[in-house]
C-alpha cells in the first residue's frame, strides 16, 4: 500500500525569546502544534483580547524593511525568517504565539528557527500535503534599464529558486551574485538557513534616527561600511548576501499558505515584488492548481524525506 505525502506540525510547543530588530523590543515566541488544515497562524497573545492573523498573500500589508501581516489593527512584523524555516522543513501546521508585534530576529538567519522546530520535533498527521504547482508562468517587473527588477514563478516538477543581485560594493562583488537553490538537495538547513541579514552602517544610522533597526547589531547582521564587512568573524558562507536574499523569498513566498511547486527566479526581489508575485499568481487561476500526492514516492524529491538536522 503506498503512503500519501503528509501535513506535518510540530510534536510539542517550544518557545524563544529575543528582541525585535526594528523595535528593539523584547519578545516571546511560543511555536505549538495546530491541527491538519490549520495553516501557519500567528497569535497576538499580548493584547486585551488575543487575535489571531492567519497567513495569507493577503494577510501581507506592509513591506518595507520586512513583511508585514496583519489583521485589522493587529500586526506582526518581520514574518519572513520564522517562515522561511517553516518551508524550509516542510511544516504546515503551526501556532506562533507572540508577546510584541515584532518576531524576534535571533541571530539575523533562520538557522534558529530552524533548531527550534526540529528541537520540538516534527509530527505526520493524517492529511494530505496541499501544494500549489504552478502551471503557467507568471512575473511582475519594475524600472527600467539600471533600476529593472523582476521576479517570476514558471512551472517546475519541485522547488527551486534562482536569485541575482547586483549591489555596487566591494564587500558583497567579490563574493557571488547569483545562487541557485533546490530543495531536492535536501539542504536548506546547511545551504541556505544560516545566511543572515545584512545592512551598511550608514542606513543603520539613518534608521536609528527614524526608531527604526534599534535592536540591530554585529550579533544578528552582517553590517558594512563603504568598504568592508565589520563582523570580526566575516562571512558564513562566500555568497552570503544573496543566500539571505533566498532565505527571505521563501520565507515571503510560503506566506502562500501552501507550499509552491515551481521554479522562482528573481533580479533584485524583494519583500513588496515577492508579495506581488504571489497576487499576480493568486489572480490567474489558470496559472496554478491545488494538488496532493496519494502515494509520496510520486512526490517531488525534498518534500517526502523529513530534513536533515545539519
Ligand atoms: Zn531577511
Amino acid at each position: 500500500m503506498s503512503k500519501m505525502l503528509a501535513q506535518r506540525t510540530l510534536k510539542s510547543l517550544t518557545k524563544a525569546v529575543g528582541v525585535g530588530l526594528h523595535s528593539g523590543q523584547r519578545v516571546e515566541l511560543t511555536l505549538r502544534p495546530a491541527a491538519p488544515d490549520t495553516g501557519i497562524v500567528f497569535r497576538r497573545v499580548d493584547l486585551p483580547q488575543p487575535v489571531d492573523i492567519a497567513i495569507s498573500a493577503q494577510s501581507v500589508t506592509d513591506t518595507r524593511l520586512a513583511s508585514t501581516i496583519s489583521s485589522g489593527s493587529a500586526k506582526v512584523h518581520t514574518v519572513e525568517h520564522l517562515m522561511s524555516a517553516c518551508a524550509g522543513l516542510g511544516i504546515d501546521n503551526l501556532y506562533v504565539d507572540i508577546t510584541a508585534e515584532e518576531v524576534p530576529i535571533l541571530d539575523g538567519s533562520a538557522s534558529s528557527f530552524v533548531f527550534l522546530l526540529q528541537s520540538a520535533g516534527i509530527e505526520l498527521q493524517a492529511a494530505p500535503k496541499r501544494f500549489i504547482r504552478v502551471i503557467k508562468p507568471v512575473e511582475v517587473r519594475e524600472g527600467e534599464g539600471a533600476s529593472t527588477k523582476w521576479a517570476r514563478l514558471s512551472p517546475y516538477e519541485g522547488y527551486k529558486l534562482s536569485f541575482e543581485i547586483d549591489f555596487d560594493h566591494p564587500a558583497v562583488d567579490s563574493t557571488g551574485q547569483r545562487v541557485e537553490f533546490d530543495m531536492g538537495s535536501g539542504a536548506y538547513s546547511r545551504d541556505i538557513a544560516r545566511a543572515r541579514t545584512f545592512g551598511f552602517t550608514k542606513d543603520v544610522e539613518m534608521m536609528r534616527a527614524n526608531g527604526l533597526a534599534l535592536g540591530g547589531g554585529l550579533d544578528n547582521a552582517i553590517v558594512m561600511d563603504d568598504y568592508k564587512v565589520l563582523n570580526s568573524d566575516g562571512l558564513r558562507y562566500n555568497d552570503e548576501f544573496v543566500k539571505h536574499k533566498i532565505l527571505d523569498a521563501m520565507g515571503d513566498l510560503y506566506l502562500l499558505g501552501k507550499p509552491l511547486l515551481a521554479a522562482y527566479s528573481a533580479f533584485r526581489s524583494g519583500h513588496a515584488m515577492n508579495n506581488k508575485l504571489l497576487r499576480e499568481l493568486l489572480a490567474h487561476k489558470d496559472a496554478y492548481e491545488v494538488v496532493t500526492f496519494e502515494d509520496e514516492k510520486k512526490a517531488p524529491r525534498g518534500f517526502a524525506t523529513l530534513a536533515r538536522a545539519w
